[in-house]
């Protein structure tokens, strides 16, 4: 049987570790941090994953969470008025066809990594360098590299072409916390957008203590919202936040009079620069190691696709292992393979790109038309599942026009 070696046990790294595992496939699994520190460690991620890449999981028999973490069953979107705080010069919602789900990763990533252990892989518990890549090289067919955000992803080099961005545009916080009131009628993630200050999410999701709510911030670069470098603890940084929405958004601070953190591990501030990267890499020994997901392309959390991308560059990789049969895994089938999941994920990039620098007018116009069309909110909110479906319309002004035109027919 092929044996085929991973680095990293996030999202595509563990998915495709038991994808191979069901097939017989000999597994090595090399990653840093074991289930026991991954479950009691820090919130890695908000995770939130809609209908396509949960199915991906459904086929795969890796739904393990469908009855115990509350769904998020559509997208509300608001932006605050300019000249009359506290309220709201656009406000809308739209469910969403089929629910989206946010397993906190210490909760999934250490259920699958204890999965795999049991299923036989052989799992290493190690800082991966050269000298361990070389070793995999040696005795593997394959060798996937799955760090995420992981300093050894550098070594695939960044796609300059591909990466319109050599800096983070977004300084991040999460905060995972309980006792948010829920929204209704339907629970969603609330995306409020503050022109020239930063974003900010939440949505529900399963961790390790039962169902929370999850705070997403994302503060422009030296603005208000890049407020996290001074917070010393978990409680600072709960009520930074919490100071921010009541200055910003006080529709959301007003659900917040009784959160309290999930526990002490539920905050986490950082920022990264989105980029692209090459598919693959040679070691020194000239052996190559193939990059996956986040490794070689990691977007702004802004649209919430990382953990989807995973999930589908996964499943692309893992169809392409199978159809290999007993043939070589070159360079030229890694460049292909990579390739299938490009003509995907560029489009991912593009949209996801584009929320990071401010809106032009035909998108203003846009999302407030969609507080008028129903169809056209739920069109948006849905696109998130897929967000092949925002080309041409987001990116170009008279398809946008004419976009808005027919649900305003439709609407009439
Ligand atoms: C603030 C924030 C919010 C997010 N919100 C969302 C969201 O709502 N929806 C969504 O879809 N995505 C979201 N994401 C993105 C999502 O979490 C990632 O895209 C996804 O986890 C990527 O999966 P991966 O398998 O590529 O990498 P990861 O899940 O990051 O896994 C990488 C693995 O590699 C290991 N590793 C790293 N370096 C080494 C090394 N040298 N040796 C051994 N092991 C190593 C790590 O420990 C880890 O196990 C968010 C990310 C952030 C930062």
């Amino acid at each position: 049987m092929r044996k085929i070696a991973i680095v990293g046990a996030g999202q595509s790294g563990l998915q495709l570790a038991l994808s191979l595992l069901d097939r017989d496939y000999e597994v090595t699994l090399a990653t840093n941090r074991d289930a026991q520190q991954i479950r009691t460690g820090k919130v890695m991620s908000s995770q939130c994953m809609f209908n396509a890449s949960l199915q991906i999981e459904r086929d795969l028999g890796l739904n393990w969470w469908d009855a115990s973490c509350p769904p998020v069953e559509g997208i509300g979107f608001a932006v605050p008025h300019p000249d009359l705080p506290g309220r709201k010069i656009i406000d809308w919602s739209a469910r969403l066809t089929r629910p989206a789900q946010s397993v906190d990763q210490r909760v999934k990533m250490s259920a699958w990594l204890e999965a795999v252990v049991q299923r036989g892989a052989d799992v290493r518990i190690c800082d991966v360098g050269v000298p361990e890549m070389e070793e995999l090289a040696r005795s593997h067919d394959l060798v996937l590299l799955a760090a995420g955000k992981g300093e050894i992803v550098n070594l695939l080099g960044r796609n300059a072409e591909r990466s319109p961005f050599d800096k983070p545009q977004r300084a991040l916080a999460l905060t995972y916390v309980k006792g948010m009131t829920p929204s209704a009628p339907y629970s969603r993630v609330r995306f409020n957008l503050i022109p020239g200050v930063g974003e900010y999410f939440a949505f529900p999701a399963l961790t390790t203590n039962g169902p929370c709510e999850i705070m997403v911030f994302e503060g422009i670069p030296g603005g208000r919202l890049d407020c996290w470098a001074g917070v010393k603890t978990p409680e600072q940084h709960l009520e930074t936040g919490l100071a921010f929405l009541r200055q910003y958004l006080p529709w959301e601070a007003e659900r917040c009079a009784n959160v309290e953190l999930t526990d002490p591990n539920g905050v986490l501030s950082g920022r990264f620069a989105p980029t692209v990267r090459n598919p693959y890499f040679r070691l020194p020994s000239g052996k190559t190691v193939f990059g996956m997901a986040d490794a070689i392309v990691v977007n702004d959390p802004i649209t919430g696709q990382g953990s989807n991308n995973a999930a589908k560059c996964t499943k692309v990789y893992l169809d392409a292992i199978l159809e290999r049969n007993s043939a070589a895994f070159s360079e030229d089938w890694m460049q292909q393979t990579f390739d299938r999941y490009w003509s995907y994920a560029k489009e991912v990039v593009k949209w996801t790109n584009s929320l990071l620098t401010p809106p032009p007018p035909h998108i203003l116009e846009l999302l407030g038309a969609a507080g008028q069309f129903p169809s056209l909110a739920s069109t948006i909110a849905n696109g998130f599942d897929d967000p092949r479906t925002f080309s041409p319309w987001w990116f170009d002004p008279t398809s946008c026009m004419a976009l808005i035109d027919e649900h305003a027919a439709r609407a009439a």
